[in-house]
């Protein structure tokens, strides 16, 4: 039995009125479950991402390669999220790994975290042509696909790259400049908003606000408690 198992079948006892249980002692190896729960979560993605390889839902498919589905630590505490893979992506099936990725992987270093231990993804899975604005009936289509992705990996905290990623989570036409300034929620998990590298990458001015965004998430991330089970 899983722990969350354990945990709803302690909670629909006391619901019934039982006061007492005598447990017989038995080792049990935290480490050992949160690996399974690791492992189902890795599975259950990858599974996912198979299935959803020949997705038409929308226009997006006609210009695909590869599906990009998401990827990093099933179990991740921080997950980022983009708009929508690039030329290189699309090549790949991997997100972030053009000059974007790199500066991306280079922000992560900078706030003393790797690639392996968030997990990063976009709201569509497929490449816009000529790399457009996704549009929003696209967005729409492939938003049950993120959703998922967060209720098996349960993020303690998300960072949106880029005012449409964020704009599409937040529901709202608010400015990125005015985004980026405070904390949001989305499914009760704190969410922070900064630029997408691909802008830092073009405009300059972008780097300070985007690293003051990055400490703050950097913040937050070193006070988290280990997921609870
Ligand atoms: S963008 Fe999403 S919804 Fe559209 S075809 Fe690709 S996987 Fe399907």
């Amino acid at each position: 039995m899983s722990v969350k198992a354990l945990n709803q079948y302690l909670e629909f006892l006391k619901i019934a009125g039982v006061q007492d249980i005598f447990i017989k002692s038995i080792p049990i190896d935290q480490e050992f479950a949160d690996n399974d729960l690791l492992e189902s979560k890795k599975l259950l993605l990858q599974e996912l991402s198979e299935k959803y390889a020949d997705c038409q839902k929308c226009e997006l498919h006609q210009g695909r390669i590869k599906l990009v589905y998401g990827q990093g630590n099933a179990d991740a505490k921080l997950m980022v999220i983009g708009e929508a893979p690039g030329a290189e992506e699309n090549k790949s099936g991997q997100a972030f790994v053009g000059k974007a990725g790199q500066l991306l992987d280079r922000q992560l270093k900078a706030i003393n975290l790797t690639r392996e231990e968030i997990y990063i993804a976009n709201i569509v899975k497929c490449r816009p042509p000529g790399n457009r604005d996704p549009h929003p009936v696209e967005m729409e289509a492939c938003m049950p696909y993120l959703q998922e992705q967060i209720e098996i990996i349960q993020p303690q905290i998300f960072l949106f790259l880029g005012r449409i990623a964020a704009q599409a989570l937040l529901n709202t036409t608010t400015s990125l400049g005015r985004l980026r300034l405070t904390a949001h929620i989305l499914n009760g998990i704190p969410a922070y908003v900064t630029y997408h590298p691909a802008a830092v990458l073009r405009f300059s001015e972008y780097r300070k606000p985007t690293w003051e965004d990055l400490q703050k998430v950097r913040d937050q991330y070193f006070m988290l408690p280990s997921k609870q089970r």
